[in-house]
């Protein structure tokens, strides 16, 4: 496939990696759900997987419609960006860690900005969790501002379709870290958001309440103090 089509039309990179999406929860719900290996808290139970596709649909909705409007001002502040950056493999993962670190912010605020939460709650309204959990989005993130977490990139000078991309590359991503079927991945758990890490995400328990909030790399959370092992 040209890699080029998925940066010009980045919307499409969520459809790309769709068969591998359906793949992980088959298989997760074949082994946790027919074989009975995994918690009833990692179940597929239909009403709620059927909510989770929905919620999907109209966050995806969403985001296209308003992404119209917030891509015309992304392009007008590119004309007044700070650097020219050429792409290339090096600005590439600068450009990765850079939106990383802007989305542990923006989560951040969307667990501690009560006008932020209103719109990030419906994730975390789920007493289950399994990969289709992360389809449990809010068609709210446009008001709530998300976007306006990745304003710097485009000002200090990335061409937005690049910043659109990875902003969807690590949303991609992140579907992964959604189940109960993986326990650790051992030193990849130092370096990465990984499923343990973002199951104290999604605890309840006491000492795992805003903790844990990042999308690729856990770094952010050791570096900020908001870090917590799974126990
Ligand atoms: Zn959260
Ligand atoms: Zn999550």
């Amino acid at each position: 496939m040209d890699v080029t089509i998925l940066i010009s039309h980045p919307e499409y990179l969520l459809l790309v990696l769709a068969p591998l999406f359906v793949l992980c929860m088959v298989a997760e719900w074949y082994w946790g759900d027919r074989c009975q290996h995994l918690a009833e808290s990692a179940r597929y139970k239909p009403t709620e997987v059927l909510c989770n596709f929905v919620l999907a649909g109209m966050h995806q909705l969403s985001d296209l419609l308003t992404g119209l409007l917030i891509s015309q001002l992304y392009l007008m502040l590119f004309a007044w960006r700070l650097f020219e950056i050429e792409m290339n493999v090096f600005s590439f993962v600068a450009l990765v860690l850079a939106q990383d670190f802007c989305y542990y912010w923006f989560h951040r605020a969307s667990h501690r900005v009560r006008w932020m939460w209103a719109a990030h709650v419906v994730h975390h309204s789920s007493e289950n969790m399994n990969f289709s959990t992360a389809f449990r989005q809010s068609l709210m993130y446009p008001l709530a501002g998300m976007w306006l977490f990745w304003l710097p990139l485009v000002i200090i000078g990335f061409d937005p379709k690049w910043v659109v991309f990875v902003v969807l590359l690590n949303l991609g991503l992140q579907f992964f870290v959604h189940t109960q079927a993986i326990k650790s991945l051992g030193p990849l758990e130092w370096l990465f958001n990984t499923p343990s890490h973002h199951r104290v995400h999604h605890g309840r328990n006491p000492q795992y309440i805003d903790k844990n909030y990042a999308g690729v790399f856990i770094i952010w959370d050791k570096l900020f103090g908001s870090f917590e092992k799974e126990q």
